[in-house]
């Protein structure tokens, strides 16, 4: 049996590909859904039907939650995968399609909403027990609160947007003269992306390693971890190259990490796919940062090293099915890493949009790509043009996996980021699992 007859993936690029090859191969029909600037690309022709949602603009195409609904409802889907970003975190757009009797691929809207601010969620992860960044639970009212509560947690701090994502609406503050310069700037730009300026702050942890653990519920109370991402590769808070399992971990570490996420989704009840993310300082002390309610950009190196497809499991639960695994069922072998390759200056990160004249990939390696040779990069969206994901026995091979099919890629018309990936595969800090958050920043500086 199947889990839907007809899903409508309301996003684009690599994800809207990924969502419809899971479908295809479980005999689910598929609707994309694309603006104007997007006609071309390739999830547009992979998908049984298409729709033109409008404009190039997000908020004229991807974001238009109504347009989106009647063409759910026009070509009769029963269910709607959201991908990342976009309105895969947007509780309008759950209680909506619940409204019409549409499956919202993802968790209820009442979860989204409780999990989608950081504010709520620290809170509600400090019910269940589960260590948080130090910092302040409330929402700031004014710059002099923020003086105030700065002094007592003591600098460095980040300044947060509660709705933020994608690395964007945080700043690190330093001191007092910072906080005040700082302050209405974060709260402006959180407002522009997020409509919402709440802000609230936290401690800086110093040499901070990202670590998150992707997890899965089911309706029936059932809950399982499918181990941990490392992704303290960062350029501007955001990914670059994620590995799984994490070199920075002893076994006994995380399993404690594994066993906090677990509590604290039992505490709020999670029924669908989902990530923790956590913060560790150089001590190993690990701190809850905020939760995805979605599929991560990185999932990939989980399906590698677990054998599951994520895609297929948020379908399976989304249909009120049971897991089908138990955590003991789990099994990790090997090592997975993916690197980000995106159009965009290693050197500055400004995107670099233009047409992809030649485009010459490896083989024998997982590709998750949003385009192919003679497609645009337009200066629309995100400038990630795919993903190299590589698996082997040892962490060793995996880098050496990398380095040779980072090798090979070729393209040209556009810049990517492909000599900066190159050089952390082949550093010497990377290839000893040593490395923080701060270690891009670093490897630029030095090879200035
Ligand atoms: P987003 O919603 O943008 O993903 P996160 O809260 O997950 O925001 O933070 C993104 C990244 O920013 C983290 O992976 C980490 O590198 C950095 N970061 C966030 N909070 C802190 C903190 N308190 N101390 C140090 N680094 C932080
Ligand atoms: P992940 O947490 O899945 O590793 P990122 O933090 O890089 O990935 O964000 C996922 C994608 O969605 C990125 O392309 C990012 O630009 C985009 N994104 C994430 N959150 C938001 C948001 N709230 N608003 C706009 N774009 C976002
Ligand atoms: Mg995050």
């Amino acid at each position: 049996m199947s889990y839907f007859n007809k899903v409508l993936i309301a996003n684009r690029g690599e994800i809207a590909r990924r969502v419809i090859q899971t479908c295809k191969r479980l005999g689910i029909q598929t609707v994309a859904v694309y603006s104007e600037a997007d006609a071309m690309a390739p999830f547009v022709e992979e998908a049984d039907e298409a729709v033109c949602l409008g404009a190039a603009q997000a908020k004229k195409s991807y974001l238009n939650i109504e347009k989106v609904i009647e063409t759910a409802k026009q070509t009769g889907a029963d269910g709607v995968h959201p991908g990342y970003g976009f309105l895969s975190e947007n509780e309008d757009f759950a209680r909506r399609l619940e409204q019409e009797g549409i499956t919202f691929i993802g968790p209820d809207a009442k979860i989204i909403e409780l999990m989608g601010s950081k504010i709520e969620s620290r809170r509600e992860m400090k019910k269940a027990g589960v260590p948080i960044v130090p910092g302040w639970d409330g929402s700031l009212e004014s710059v002099e609160e923020a003086l105030e509560i700065a002094d007592q947690i003591g600098y460095p701090i980040m300044l947060k947007a509660s709705a933020g994502g994608g690395g964007i609406g945080m700043t690190l503050v330093q001191n007092a003269e910072e906080l005040k310069k700082s302050y209405s700037t974060t709260k402006r730009r959180a407002e522009s992306a997020f409509s919402d300026g709440t802000l609230f702050l936290e401690k800086f942890i110093t040499n901070p390693r990202h670590i998150e653990v992707q997890v899965a519920g089911d309706h029936y109370g059932n809950l399982i971890h499918l181990f941990e991402r490392e992704c303290s590769v960062q350029r501007r808070n955001q990914k670059v190259i994620e590995e799984s399992p994490s070199p920075f971990l002893d076994e006994e570490t995380r399993q404690q990490l594994l066993e906090t996420a677990i509590r604290g989704l039992n505490h709020i009840g999670y029924t669908t796919v989902g990530t923790m993310e956590f913060i560790f300082d150089d001590q190993k002390n690990f701190y809850f940062l905020e939760m995805n309610t979605r599929l991560q950009v990185e999932h990939p190196v989980t399906e590698e090293i677990t054998g599951i497809d994520l895609v297929e499991l948020q379908l399976r639960l989304a249909a009120k099915q049971p897991l089908p695994l138990k955590q003991e069922g789990v099994k990790r072998t090997g090592h997975s890493i993916e690197c980000r390759l995106y159009a965009e200056d290693p050197k500055t990160f400004f995107p670099s949009p233009g047409i992809v004249k030649r485009l010459v990939l490896p083989e024998d390696v997982r590709l998750d790509f949003a385009i192919k040779e003679g497609d645009s990069v337009t200066p629309f969206y995100d400038p990630m043009i795919g993903k190299i994901i590589v698996h082997a026995q040892t962490r060793k091979e995996a880098i050496g996996k990398m380095n040779r099919a980072l090798d090979q890629i070729q393209v040209e018309g556009i810049t990517t980021n492909k000599t900066l990936l190159q050089m952390v595969v082949q550093n010497d800090d990377f290839l000893h699992g040593e490395y923080t958050t701060r270690f891009l920043d670093k490897l630029i500086m030095v090879n200035a």
